[in-house]
């Protein structure tokens, strides 16, 4: 008998119900449903999706147990390679990695692979199927890990699994990195991301919390201290357009817009002492994941949100689920205009934005039709609140108190590709820090190649 050629849905919240809320959004499979899903796998032998993995999962078998009702052994299968299969099977952009090149996607819908991987994760956490991780013999050998997002985590937990003692210094008064600070509750609940990082407590990682190496604490101490070091800073500095009025009061870079109603409560205000202004007409400008937050997150403060986008939705490099979500809750989608200056009033408020409008032309270098603003199409839109969400890079503090770590002109830290390794002996790096922004995936991709090289690093092979 053929496989079915659709996929079994996954049951959602109503859109009227979610915007009220900061809870998640899909809810997940049943077991049944999740049975029913993995059932549709074809098994292949070549099994492209693990190819396309970043960190080959070997999917085919995790899979093969979800439809065997085998849940405790798929968990088992994923966490060889995978240490946050939670986070991932809900934030990876599986539709461009494992599942672009699922064979069942050539005869019907791909199979729901990171679907199915946030099942078996939250399955084994709500039925604890978990078992304490192996931890090999102890080495005598100290490693720092600066930075705790999914590049950071991924690397100390492989270290710590083969005995090393693993340090953690993070800025921030929380761990988790981008994933705590940036990414929405209703797409990814703390709780899930609290859970992934008891794993580092039970292999003894210790945790710094706030302090910021190149500020509180130099790479020098750490080179005394530590053996070799991994920095895994991200990027977390936004990019700003150059425009007049970016100082007037109620623009936000989208970091710090997320940052303040995620990580800092401010949708919970005055319960938790995080101010964020009252906001009735918010204009977010750009259209990537980050844009897609910091709209549904306006919306859920209760302001009508709109995406201003200088080209048309089909080019934006959101991932098509946050832009389809954003659409179902409401969220206005301004396309082809580009701001030219915010408008602010007599008080230094923002007033509004003034706009151009844009056609698309030929392909730029990007593969995507480029914008070309239309000369004498200024209109302004009345909007309160405004956001930069165009972008981040890496942050200044760590590499500019780095002698030795040479970075490229965009503040890219520059590592040797084979071992891994900055232009310093012994300090290595990976992530965002290293790529630019990218995804949490391809940061844990770094991170367990980082813990390779520097596990082959200290025992000189
Ligand atoms: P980060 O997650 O940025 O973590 C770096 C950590 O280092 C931070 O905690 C920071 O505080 C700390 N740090 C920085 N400097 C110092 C210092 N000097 N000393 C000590 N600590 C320091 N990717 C996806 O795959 N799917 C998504 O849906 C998705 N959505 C996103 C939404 C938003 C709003 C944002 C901003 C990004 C999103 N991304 C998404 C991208 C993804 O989150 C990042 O690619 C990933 O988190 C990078 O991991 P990292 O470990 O390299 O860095
Ligand atoms: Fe797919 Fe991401 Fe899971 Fe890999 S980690 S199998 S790319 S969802
Ligand atoms: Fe299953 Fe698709 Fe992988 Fe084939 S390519 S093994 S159908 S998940």
């Amino acid at each position: 008998m053929s496989p079915e050629e659709d996929r079994v849905p996954v049951p959602e919240r109503s859109p009227e119900e979610r915007t009220n809320d900061f809870d998640e959004v899909p809810l997940g499979y049943s077991p049944e449903q999740a049975m029913e899903e993995a059932e549709r796998c074809l098994e292949c032998a070549k099994s492209p999706c693990v190819g396309g993995c970043p960190v080959e999962i070997d999917i085919p078998n995790f899979v093969k147990s979800i439809a065997d009702g085998n849940f405790k052994e798929a968990l088992e299968i994923i966490k060889e390679t995978n240490v946050i299969p939670a986070i991932t099977g809900r934030v990876c952009p599986q539709e461009e990695q494992c599942e672009e090149v699922c064979v069942m996607g050539n005869v019907g819908d791909a199979i729901n692979i990171g679907k199915l991987e946030r099942f078996v994760a939250d399955y084994a956490r709500k039925n604890d199927l978990e078992e304490a991780p192996e931890i090999e013999e102890s080495k005598d050998f100290e490693v720092a890990i600066v930075g705790s997002g999914p590049s950071g985590i991924t690397c100390a937990a492989l270290l710590a699994q083969n005995g090393y003692q693993v340090t953690m210094f993070e800025a921030l008064h929380e761990a988790g990195g981008v994933l705590k600070y940036g990414i929405p509750e209703f797409r990814l609940p703390n709780e899930v991301i609290d859970h992934e990082l008891e794993y580092l407590d039970e292999l003894d990682v210790d945790i710094r919390l706030n302090r910021i190496v190149g500020q509180n604490i130099e790479l020098d101490e750490l080179e005394e201290d530590f053996d070799a070091i991994y920095v895994a800073t991200g990027a977390g500095s936004p990019r700003f357009l150059g425009l007049e009025g970016e100082d007037l009061k109620g623009v936000y870079s989208a970091n710090e817009f997320l940052t303040r109603i995620n990580l800092m409560k401010a949708y919970k205000f005055p319960e938790y002492d995080t101010p964020i202004t009252d906001m009735e007409k918010v204009g977010i400008i750009g259209a990537g994941n980050v844009a897609m937050d910091a709209a549904r997150c306006a919306l859920r403060m209760g302001a009508d949100s709109h995406i201003l986008y200088r080209r048309t939705t089909e080019w934006s490099p959101a991932r098509d689920e946050e832009i389809e979500h954003a659409k179902q809750e409401g969220v206005t989608f301004d396309t082809l205009c580009n701001p030219k200056r915010i408008i602010g009033d007599e008080d230094g408020w923002v007033d509004g934005i003034e706009l151009f409008e844009c056609e698309l032309e030929e392909e730029d270098d990007s593969g995507r039709p480029s914008p070309k603003i239309l000369e004498d199409t200024e209109h302004k839109k009345d909007f309160d609140t405004v956001v930069i969400a165009i972008g981040q890079e890496p942050n200044k503090v760590f590499y500019e108190n780095a002698p030795g770590v040479e970075v490229k002109d965009w503040g890219g830290i520059i590592i040797d590709e084979g071992t891994r390794m900055t232009t310093k002996e012994g300090v290595f790096a990976g992530g965002d820090a290293v790529s630019g922004a990218a995804t949490v995936i391809l940061a844990m991709g770094d991170g367990r190649k980082a813990a390779q090289n520097i596990m082959g690093y200290l025992e000189g092979s």
